[in-house]
């Protein structure tokens, strides 16, 4: 068990890069169709694709990823600094693959506008239905891993779902964006505690659930969440990978509840279609926590933009989830 807290570096560092490499992996196949990449599968960190970038070049979702973690290194939970390096990202291309932003979504680029016009950063997100996409869900794995840190946590609690819910409010409000956020993040804090890969991330779905089931506010979405108590035993053609939340994190488990491997799972969570970048960017976190860092191959770790440097502010954000924690641990403590 994970209770000593024996393995979180090891955790933060494989959900870090898993995610950095799975995005990556995923931006030549963006909105390809499952059929298309049936006939020619995904296998290797190439380039190319809708966006025309350089094999190992990562997309928003890694860029926003790590506008959090820098955050966090120097403010803890600050929803407004973190608004501020997304605006950061998006007009000033900081904490990019290669000096260019090619891709955001149309609910993160309006929250950030309203962050410009000053707007607090709480109430930036869209609220419509029809801005559910994943634009927060692809960015909250360093929020849950924090949390771990700071508090402990082997399951929600509303101190830690506050911050979870906030955090998909500056770009996405709605609740069912907030409750895609808090399930992963479930999954999450049941990982760390070890154990079997099976029951962990399936203990997270249930234990998600049930946080969520009596609570009157997210009523209205959490039926459609039911469905992933079972969702080890979906088949391919039940499972879809759009731009939508729900999609999202119902792919991202399916392809880590019916794969053995890191490599596996991202290349399966990639050929799925559609938002690949992002399907695999949220599978590769939870399948590198999971293996850890060595075991992504290390030709795409090569190949992947920045990855040394990543790998590196893993080690820093390490040491800020674990200092002032709330659980009496240091980092000092628990030096890999
Ligand atoms: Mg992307």
């Amino acid at each position: 068990m994970f209770g000593e807290m024996k393995y979180y570096y090891q955790f933060i560092e494989g959900a870090i890069l898993g995610s950095v490499v799975g995005d990556a992996l995923g931006v030549p196949g963006e909105f390809m169709s499952r059929e298309e990449l049936m006939e020619a599968p995904i296998t290797d960190m190439i380039g190319g694709g809708a966006h025309e970038q350089l094999p190992g070049t990562w997309s928003d979702d890694t860029s926003m990823t790590l506008c959090t973690i820098d955050s966090i290194i120097e403010k803890g939970i600050d929803y407004d600094d973190q608004m501020y390096r997304f605006a950061d990202w998006l007009w000033n291309s900081s904490n990019t693959a290669r000096d260019e932003v090619f891709d955001v979504g149309g609910a993160t680029k309006h929250a950030i506008f309203r962050y410009m016009k000053k707007t607090p950063a709480l109430e930036c997100g869209e609220l419509a239905e029809n801005t559910c996409g994943n634009g927060s869900l692809m960015r909250i794995m360093p929020t849950a891993l924090y949390l771990v840190g700071q508090y402990g946590n082997w399951a929600l609690d509303d101190r830690t779902a506050d911050i979870i819910h906030n955090t998909s409010k500056c770009t996405h409000a709605h609740v069912r964006c907030q409750m895609a956020c808090g399930i992963f993040c479930s999954v999450v804090f049941q990982m760390t505690c070890g154990g079997d890969l099976h029951n962990a991330a399936m203990g997270g779905i249930i234990s998600g659930l049930k946080y969520y089931r009596n609570r009157p506010e997210f009523a209205t979405v959490y039926p459609e969440f039911e469905s992933l108590a079972k969702v080890d035993k979906w088949s391919e053609s039940e499972v879809e990978s759009t731009g939508f939340v729900l999609h999202t994190l119902q792919a991202a488990l399916w392809c880590l509840l019916t794969t053995s491997d890191y490599t596996e799972c991202v290349l399966k969570a990639v050929n799925l279609g559609r938002d690949t970048d992002t399907t695999a960017a949220v599978a590769g976190a939870l399948a590198g926590l999971w293996y850890g860092e060595r075991q992504i191959p290390r030709d795409w770790a090569e190949k992947t933009a920045k990855y040394d440097e990543i790998k590196q502010l893993a080690k820093t954000f390490y040491f800020a989830c674990l200092k002032n924690s709330k659980t009496g641990r240091t980092a000092s403590e628990y030096i890999p």
